[in-house]
């Protein structure tokens, strides 16, 4: 009884760990898919989570995080029982100033407001905030222009660009030099997998990940973004992971 018990307990164990998607090394950085639109960096010791969201369970196999990144105020991106469940008591968190005013006082103690256009230098590394938003413009749009961050993260010699939820703005099609990209593709909140193509194949990343791929009322066909971005640039290396783990 106790020997099945014990089985019972190192399955569910090995269950809840094969979660999430195996992560990549990429150099000297980790990179671990969590869900949706939330990963983890692992870099000289520092763990870095994006958007934490799903719940802490999803984390427990990834060490705690020094830094966390929030992009926008949805729920998706701002999860505060996710966040709270992880108890980032010791970790310094980074969020716009729309995220900032939504949070309780404790909160507001560790986070620092980054807005587009802003960098920080903190364990290391190089944080810096720059737009995400709909096109066109428009003050009713999921992603109105200035309220949310997209990051570009300067980890040694690696360049990471995180896209948070966004159409193919020219501040993406502008960058330069991104090692590895992580790029929404969903409708109706983001663009469709022919808009990031088209600009993926724009600002040229040596590695794209789609993340945050999951719409209304279908998943985004991420085969087919990988498809147009090599047909037309076989440079791009496009890693296609599970971004929605079965609970
Ligand atoms: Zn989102």
């Amino acid at each position: 009884m106790k020997i099945i018990l014990h089985l019972s307990l190192l399955l569910i164990c090995i269950g809840l760990k094969a979660q999430i998607a195996e992560g990549d090394k990429i150099g000297d950085l980790h990179i671990q898919p969590v869900y949706h639109g939330s990963l983890a960096l692992e870099y000289s010791g520092k763990s870095i989570y994006i958007d934490p969201y799903g719940g802490a369970a999803l984390y427990e196999s990834l060490p705690s995080p020094d830094i966390i990144l929030i992009t926008d105020i949805h729920g998706d991106h701002y999860d505060t029982a996710t966040l709270e469940a992880i108890d980032p008591e010791n970790s310094l968190i980074i969020a716009p100033k729309a995220v900032y005013d939504k949070m309780n006082d404790t909160m507001k103690e560790q986070t620092v407001v980054l807005n587009n256009g802003d960098s920080k230098d903190a364990e290391g590394i190089t944080i810096k905030a720059i737009p995400m938003y709909n096109l066109p413009e428009a003050d009713d749009a999921p992603h109105v222009k200035g309220r949310g961050n997209g990051y570009v993260l300067t980890l040694g010699k690696t360049t990471v660009y995180i896209s948070g939820d966004t159409e193919g703005i020219p501040e993406m099609r502008n960058l330069k030099g991104i090692d590895i990209a992580f790029v929404c593709m969903n409708l109706p909140y983001t663009m469709d997998v022919d808009q990031a193509a088209d600009a993926v194949l724009e600002f040229k990343p040596g590695i794209v990940y789609p993340y945050h791929y999951r719409g209304r009322p279908d998943m985004s066909d991420v085969a087919t973004f990988k498809k147009i971005v090599n047909d037309n640039d076989p440079n791009i290396e496009v890693r296609l992971k599970d971004w929605y783990p079965k609970s």
